[in-house]
Parts: structure tokens; sequence; C-alpha cells
């Protein structure tokens, strides 16, 4: 089959790490190559942010990323993009011309919107068949406003784009059984939710490989997006609480957002460092910049437990590539993380911004080394058991198959709804 996938700001070609690129990234490049790979052609949709950027970029056999002109030719905030998504809706239309896709795949509220745009358009200037939209919102408004308050730099259009989106969409692919209740909550018929979780390269990310040198104490690690929604600061706070108590032998390796000279431009950066030299544990706490995706199997081989403490988290691929190494997993019990982390078996949960909690779930793996290796062997085990990109890409695919049977109901554009 045809798929089109829109990604308007996480282009599958980005650089990983810095604030708008990390698991959507991953996601839309690993779920189209998965795809491919049984058999799909697969054409990903991506807003150009450099004008030296060709237009088509082959990116795996049967994947091409289209780099469509919508907005300024340079790296712009993603809460910035909401006025050029009807351009990149044209942009699309422009190259459905050439070949006219069986499905297309909105990744994130605002390609919902140009899915939505591109599949009503052509079959109102065409008519037959409608193409029909899935939707994958990777991250809900309704969440980030209810944790972020003031600091949430949506624009004011999400409030209702993204539920009308929502509604519209023929079916919302929701990544975990949290996000089925935030869908339900807002109002989204559970009839046309199905569920696919993200995915790991199990490949990849192996317990067997090399390892980086490190020294004798044990190193624990964070590694995401460096935002301060993903609680990097509790895990220093526990760190600090361990070192107050005794414990000297214990690192933390932050991997994410900038690192060595450009460091001092990002402001999570400075404020971790001083957060870090404020709680004296300065010299225990390193930050590395991002790390390249292909480099992270022998970081994470490297670390003793990775932690995860977001205020709120809509997946967390993280800790799935951390047990996919057999490394365990401390993370907040939130959102995704309460379906893939098992408490007690995969690693341990935490109640939420809780580094008191962190720091006695540390001590229990750093201080029991068969507990920690079964943690990390029961881990690897279920992401090769429940996710795989090959089994993320099969329950996709089922979800497309199913809407090619069916007839799609009209859609109105969004203009004529008030939008
Ligand atoms: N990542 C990376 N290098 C970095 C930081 C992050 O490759 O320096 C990758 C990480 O391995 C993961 C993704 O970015 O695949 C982050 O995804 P996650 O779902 O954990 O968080 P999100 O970015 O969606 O909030």
């Amino acid at each position: 089959m045809r798929i089109s996938m829109v990604s308007e700001h996480a282009s599958p070609l980005a650089v990983l790490g810095g604030v708008d690129a990390g698991g959507q990234n991953v996601h839309v490049a690993a779920l189209s190559t998965a795809l491919a790979r049984r058999g799909h052609e697969v054409c990903v949709y991506t807003r150009r942010d450099d004008a030296a950027l060709p237009e088509r970029v082959p990116l795996a056999d049967g994947v091409e990323v289209v780099n469509v002109t919508a907005g300024p030719a340079r790296p712009v905030p993603k809460d910035e993009l909401f006025p050029y998504m009807n351009d990149l809706a044209t942009g699309i239309l422009d190259d459905w011309r050439r070949r006219r896709p069986d499905v297309v795949h909105g990744h994130f509220w605002m390609s919902g919107l140009a899915a939505l745009t591109a599949s009503c358009t052509e079959h109102l200037n065409h008519g037959g068949d409608r193409v029909p939209v899935v939707q994958t919102f990777h991250a809900l408004g309704t969440v980030k406003r209810r944790h972020q308050g003031a600091d949430d730099t949506s624009p004011a259009e999400r409030e209702r784009v993204e539920p009308w989106v929502a509604r519209t969409v023929d079916t919302v692919l929701a990544t975990c059984s949290d996000e089925v209740a935030e869908l339900e909550a807002m109002g989204v018929d559970l009839a046309k939710v199905s569920v696919a979780p993200c995915g790991v390269d199990t490949t990849l990310l192996a317990p067997h490989g090399p390892a980086e040198a490190r020294g004798r104490v044990h190193r624990i690690a964070v590694v995401g997006r460096l935002v301060p929604r993903k609680g990097t600061d509790l895990v220093i706070e526990a760190l600090a609480q361990l070192t107050a108590a005794g414990r000297d032998d214990v690192e933390l390796v932050i991997v994410g957002g900038s690192g060595g000279a450009s460091a001092a431009e990002d402001p999570e950066c400075l404020r971790l460092a001083a957060l870090a030299k404020a709680a004296g544990v300065a010299e225990r706490v390193s930050l590395r910049g991002s790390l390249a995706h292909d480099d992270l199997p022998q970081f994470f081989r490297s670390c003793d437990a990775v932690v995860c403490a977001p205020w709120y988290e809509p997946f967390g691929i993280v800790p799935l590539e951390a047990m996919a190494c057999g490394v365990p997993v401390i993370a907040a019990r939130v959102g995704g993380l309460t379906d893939s982390i098992v408490d007690g078996v995969t690693g341990l949960h935490v109640p939420p911004r809780d580094p008191a909690a962190i720091a006695a779930a540390l001590i229990r793996i750093l201080d029991d080394a068969p507990f920690a290796r079964a943690l990390g062997k029961a881990g690897r085990e279920r992401t090769e058991r429940l996710y795989t990109w090959d089994r993320v890409a099969q329950l996709t695919e089922e979800v497309y198959d199913r809407l090619l049977g069916a007839s799609m109901a009209r859609i109105e554009p969004a203009a004529l709804v008030g939008l």
C-alpha cells in the first residue's frame, strides 16, 4: 500500500536530543522503515527547515522524505509552526498529484490538521474515495497544559484544533492506555481509537556489544531532550540525597541537549549545572550533550540504571531503549511509563516528582546486583515480545487495512467549521 506520513516539525533525518527533536523523529523514521520492510511504499512529508535541503531524500528502501516549503526555510520552534499548516497541506496535495496514497498518517496535532486538510481537499477536487486519515498525537495539549500551566508555549489554536482533529480523523492511534483515557476525557469516541505503542530497535539496542569505558563508581543516567518537564533536576536532587547519606560511589551522566562549548547557550543545561553545583554534586554530574542514536547502545551498556523522572510522559522511548540493552529502569508512574515498565519486574516505579523515592529505588538496584540483573533480563525480554518496530508496524498496518475496506465519512474543511 502507499502510505503518506506527515510529521511537520519532526523530520526523520534530524539530529536528536535538541528541544524539539526526540521521540517523534525516531518513531516516524522507525515505523516508516518497518512498514517499508513489510512491502509498503512510504513518503514522509516534513517542513523544510534548511534552504539547502533537497526536495526528496531517500531514508531507506521504500521510504522517502519530502521536504515541503511551508514557512521560513530555517529552524522554527514547533509552537510557532501553526500558521504554516495550510502551506504544508498544499505541498502534500501537489505531491499527491504524482501519486495518490492509500492512507495518510498524521503525527502531532498540527500534522493531523494538514493531513485532514489534504484528504478533504483532494476529495472535494477529485471526488471518489477520500484518503483515510490516521492520527498519532505523540502528546496532548490537555495534558501539557495541566502540567505546564502558564509555561505552555503551545499556540492558542491548539485548544480548539486538537480535539477537532481527534474527533474528525478516521482512526486515532493511541500509544498507551493512559492516552486512551485522556482521549475519552476529551470526548473522542473510543470506537475509533486503536492502540499501537512506540517501539525500539532491538537489534541496535541490545545487551551484548561494546560498552563505554567508565570508572569504578556506579553509573546512573538520564537520556532525552533537555527540557524541564523531563525532571532531570529531580535526579540531581536524588543524587544529592544519596551523597548526603554518605554514598560517594555514584555518578550521574546526563545525555541530551547541548554539550561542550554550546552548553553556555542552553538555558536548561545551565540551570541543571547550577543546581548540581548548589547541591554539592557538580563533580559527580556530567552533562554530555546529545549523543548520536547509533552511539547510545554503548552508552546504555555502561549504566547500572537509567532514570526517567518526567512530570508526565505521553509514551517514553528512552526507557524501552534502556530495557532493550538489559539495563534496569527507574521510572515515574506516569503516562506511557505505567504500561512499559513493570514494577519490580523490569524496573521500579516511583511516584512523580519524588527525589527521595528515586534515591531509595537507586539504592535497591545499586546494592543488589542479582536483582538488577533480573530486572535487566526481564526488560530485554519484554521489549523483544511487545515493542519491536516490526510488531508496531504490524499493528499499524492492521489499522490501515481496516480503513481501506471501509467507506470514509465526509469531512468539512477546517475553515468551514470555524478553525
Ligand atoms: N535521543 C538521542 N540522542 C540524545 C537524546 C535523545 O538519540 O542525545 C533519542 C532517544 O534515544 C529516544 C528519543 O531521542 O529515541 C527520545 O524519545 P522519548 O520518547 O524518550 O522522548 P520525547 O523526545 O518523545 O519526549
